[in-house]
């Protein structure tokens, strides 16, 4: 090394601080869900919801201070979705709300997120391979960009009043914003957002100028589109808007810019921001963005910049390995200016706080970290680079312990699992026989019609269930009680499948309050947590299950309520199951094995399920993965290498069964346009797929692999409560039959009917089972 790099890492190293991109927004107690759904039914006023809001924020940065983060973040508070809130701040709201934020902003912005009798809401899709939603912006040739930074103004002016004068407002960048949107309704579909570019900037010089006068030293701009693959155009558009954004230079007219990226490597677009003059990079050293570090140094680091590391993994419950980061850290030193530790991405993808947490083993609450636990880990890191490890002695010796308990527990590793892992051999991942033995067999088996009709597994999830279930949880009913209003639902639930005339009957889930958590629960190496909530949408929270240990299923976990189904009734009655890799995709996954490895055990425990139903005489049986889309990797590169342990998890589990047992799985979420080959791979032998919107799309699409066997293109859109006509099911129908032939076809929703009400599942199922004879007939 030579003297000056030593000097200025020596540098680099003394000012090292702990900062974080965002924190979860909720509140310990759920409190913003509640004020703003209070808020929705005119139980809370708009000034006690925005006095809420305020107490939270405060909450937060104190404690974000307390714990000693020098750079708060402002503006990633949000109360829906932080790329809704963007949409304000540039002004590019959709037509049809316009007049609505103009004469209530708040109201008018719930409207955007939720819609209202005339105006449908923004479409909402996933934030990258998260499980957290954000709400699409719509632009055109025509939309017209104006700056309005209210919101990050007062938030950051809110900070600063607090004492927080170092606070580092974050803002979603001009090229993800682009690169998310959408055309809007009525557009050219083939219109690319990106064209939109020197329209935006302008508005985002004048956030950040504004920003600067309020005090603002350093602002984050958040551009995680630039981890996907992108093209040279794209990347050009990256290395202009930061070209331009970052001039004037003069630091009394604009911030610092530091831009962050996160949830994959930089690749392509990490030399465009290196090379450009903005002041700082924030990148992400953890899972598949570790690659970031040989790339950052054979880029030649950042000199003259500094580099914000997010070597604590943001998205995910465990605890991190000091004295790894501490290296990577101090590899980091010689690569930047200046040197700041961060988790990987915000924190809003974890639970708030593991101490919560009461029902937990404590030898495995050891191994977890939620986010104030994180921003403990960023924060002892911070020292440890600045001042030395002997610094944060304690802590990395309390570490390795922790490590170690992990490491050599048996919840972690269980021997029989692994043994029964490293046994299964290719024989066990195929069905015995050819498909066309199979369909012959189950013809025979199952006597069904052609286009048989049946549903993708639950039915309304009443009020009276969800009583029944709090009742349960508050003691006021015993087990048996409750297991009466189970019974009694599941048989209500065959007598009408029969009278309305369905081929396949399903039980109805009504005992599943969520069809991963539901598994998880039994299921040996999984954890459920009772306050670890994460936004996913809005004011939907969810628990994910935590997948500690090494998994394998102690009881079988669906049989009694099947067979208790399919003894109420002649008619084939369908097992219903969900997937390995939607288990694995819904879950926090530990990440100390591949999530292949996971994913085999996950298979194995369902693959022991799928025989006990069978063994019970179960003749069909569907093992959902509807998330086998969601976690395909951000860059395509490692797009191969996922289909083929997703498609050898699902065909591990469903392949141990007899030629007669039919397969059936299920997928939902639009577009599978790059994924049918692999939904084909999985040899099910009926698939049933989200399709109605798109009328049938997906039908010519297997077509057009010549997807050999049968499926059923959902003809009933359950994502609202609109009642299908005999006429236009028949119709959807008929576009099925053009691609698939009638021998192939099913005829069922697009997805389960838990969130529907009971009149339109009626009638709607009524309308597909007509919809199916009249096709019948004609053929
Ligand atoms: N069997 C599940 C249900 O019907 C499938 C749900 C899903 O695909 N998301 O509810
Ligand atoms: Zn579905």
């Amino acid at each position: 090394m030579t003297s000056t790099t030593a000097a200025s890492t020596a540098a680099a190293a003394q000012r090292a601080t702990a900062t974080v991109h965002g924190y979860p927004r909720q509140g310990p107690n759920r409190e913003l869900k509640k004020a703003i759904e209070g808020y929705w039914k005119g139980r809370v006023t708009p000034e006690s919801l925005r006095e809420t809001a305020a107490d939270l924020r405060r909450a937060t940065w104190k404690l974000l201070a307390d714990t000693g983060v020098h750079e708060v973040p402002t503006g990633d508070f949000s109360y829906y979705d932080h790329v809704l809130d963007t949409t304000v701040m540039v002004g590019a709201l959709p037509e049809r709300h316009r007049a609505a934020c103009e004469e209530d902003a708040l109201a008018g912005y719930f409207a955007m997120a939720r819609g209202t009798q005339e105006a449908p809401p923004l479409e909402m899709t996933k934030w990258f391979d998260t499980n957290y939603h954000y709400l699409v912006p719509e632009l055109g040739p025509d939309t017209v960009f104006t700056a309005n930074p209210r919101k990050q103004i007062a938030e950051l002016g809110e900070a600063r009043g607090l004492g927080h004068t170092e606070a580092r407002p974050v803002l979603l960048g001009p090229i993800s914003y682009l690169l998310l949107a959408k055309p809007a309704p009525g557009v050219d579909p083939g219109f690319e957002p990106l064209t939109l570019l020197d329209r935006l900037l302008p508005v985002y010089a004048t956030v950040l100028a504004e920003l600067r006068a309020t005090g603002a030293t350093w602002v984050q701009l958040d551009e995680p589109a630039l981890v996907q693959d992108r093209t040279p155009a794209e990347l050009n558009a990256a290395e202009r808007a930061y070209r331009e954004l970052a001039a004037p230079a003069a630091p009394t007219e604009r911030p610092r810019i530091l831009v962050a990226t996160y949830f994959d490597r930089l690749g392509e677009a990490l030399p465009v921001l290196a090379k450009s003059p903005v002041e700082g990079l924030a990148l992400d050293f953890t899972g598949p963005a570790a690659a970031n570090l040989d790339d950052l140094a054979r880029a030649g680091g950042l000199p003259g910049k500094r580099l914000v590391a997010g070597v604590v993994d943001g998205r995910n419950v465990w605890i991190n390995d000091l004295e790894a980061s501490l290296a990577t850290l101090g590899t980091l030193l010689g690569l930047a200016e200046r040197v700041d530790v961060a988790p990987s991405c915000s924190l809003l993808h974890v639970p708030l706080d593991i101490s919560f947490e009461r029902g937990l083993d404590p030898q495995t609450m050891r191994w977890l970290a939620f986010a104030r636990q994180k921003t403990q880990e960023v924060v002892s890191l911070a020292r440890g680079l600045a001042e030395g490890t002997g610094a944060i002695s304690a802590q990395l010796a309390a570490r390795r312990a922790d490590l170690a308990s992990r490491a050599g527990s048996s919840l972690t590793r269980d021997p029989a699992v692994r043994a029964r892992a490293a046994a299964v051999r290719e024989a066990d991942v195929r069905r015995a026989q050819p498909y066309e033995q199979r369909s012959e067999a189950q013809r025979a088996r199952l006597k069904l019609p052609p286009v048989p009709t049946t549903t993708v597994g639950s039915f309304p999830q009443t009020p009276a269930l969800r009583g029944a279930r709090a009742d349960l949880r508050a003691g006021r009913i015993d087990a048996a009680a409750y297991d009466e209003r189970i019974a009694a639902e599941i048989r209500s639930v065959i007598a009408f499948q029969e009278e309305v005339g369905l081929d396949v009957l399903v039980h109805g889930e009504p005992e599943r309050n969520d069809m991963v958590q539901y598994f998880a629960e039994q299921l040996s190496g999984c954890l459920s947590t009772q306050h670890g909530w994460v936004q996913s949408y809005g004011t939907r929270c969810v628990r994910p299950p935590i997948i500690a240990g090494d998994v394998s299923r102690p009881e079988p976990m669906t049989l009694r309520w099947t067979t208790y189904a399919q003894a109420q009734t002649s008619q084939p009655v369908k097992g219903m199951l969900t997937g390995p890799v939607t288990m694995l995709a819904w879950s926090f996954v530990r990440d100390d094995q591949p999530l292949g490895d996971t994913a085999r055990q996950m298979a194995l425990a369902l693959r022991d399920e799928v025989r006990d139903l069978e063994d019970a005489g179960i003749g069909v049986i569907q093992v959902d993965e509807p998330a086998l889309r969601e976690t395909l990797p951000l860059r395509s590169a490692a797009r191969s290498g996922y289909l083929a342990w997703a498609t050898d998890a699902f065909r591990l589990a469903t392949s141990g069964v007899r030629a007669d047992t039919q397969i059936h799985t299920h997928m939902c979420y639009a577009e599978f346009g790059d994924i049918v080959a692999a939904i084909s791979d999985l040899d099910a032998d009926v698939i049933s797929l989200e399709a109605a919107r798109s009328h049938m799309q997906v039908a010519r699409e297997l077509a057009a692999v010549g997807y050999p066997r049968e499926a059923g293109p959902g003809v009933y859109d359950i994502h609202s409560p609109r009642v299908p006509s005999v006429e236009e099911a028949g119709a959807l129908l008929r576009e099925g039959l053009a691609a698939l032939g009638a021998s192939r076809l099913w005829a069922n929703p697009d997805c389960g009917l838990k969130t529907r009400g009971w009149p339109e599942v009626r009638a709607a199922l009524a309308n597909v089972v007509a919809a199916a004879r009249g096709v019948r007939l004609a053929g």
